[in-house]
């Protein structure tokens, strides 16, 4: 993916700051923070978003959210942290290349990441159901 940012901060094309790297992703701060101390962690393949990672990748990614998590919230003293992955436009995802965000949290930080609805006990079954019937392997 020669037009991907992400892809180019891996090779190195493009400068970060990388917080920690394997065979299989990267972590590097975030240019444009939520919270002091926003960091990302991506495969260092080129997949679009969670759909399309294969699963071993996923695994990886996760394991390093993990380790680069806590020492993020070690690091900055944030008393949370917020793990978000945002895949396609609508949902937010501004870099087709798979991430997910560690965002350290502060006591009354202000920060709104999702308002709460409200659901009838009905509804809920019924959307069960039709989720249920769509799990593949
Ligand atoms: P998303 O909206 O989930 O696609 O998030 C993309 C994130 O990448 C945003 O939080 C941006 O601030 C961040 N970002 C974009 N370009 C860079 C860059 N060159 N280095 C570090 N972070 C970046
Ligand atoms: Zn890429």
């Amino acid at each position: 993916m020669n037009d991907c940012i992400f892809c180019k901060i891996v090779s190195g094309e493009i400068p970060s700051h990388k917080v920690y790297e394997d065979n299989w992703s990267l972590a590097f701060l975030d240019i444009a923070p939520s919270s002091y101390g926003h960091t990302l962690v991506i495969p260092k393949d080129h997949f679009e978003n969670i759909y399309t990672l294969p699963d071993e990748t996923l695994a990886r990614l996760a394991l390093t959210a993990k380790k680069v998590a806590l020492a993020v919230k070690n690091a900055t003293l944030c008393d949370g942290v917020n793990l978000i992955m945002n895949n396609e436009k609508n949902a937010g995802q501004i870099i087709f290349h798979a991430h997910i965000h560690i965002i350290p949290r502060k006591e009354n930080d202000g920060l709104k990441l999702f308002p709460h609805g409200s659901s009838a006990n009905e509804e809920l079954i019924i959307l069960s159901e039709k989720i249920k019937e769509q799990i593949k392997d």
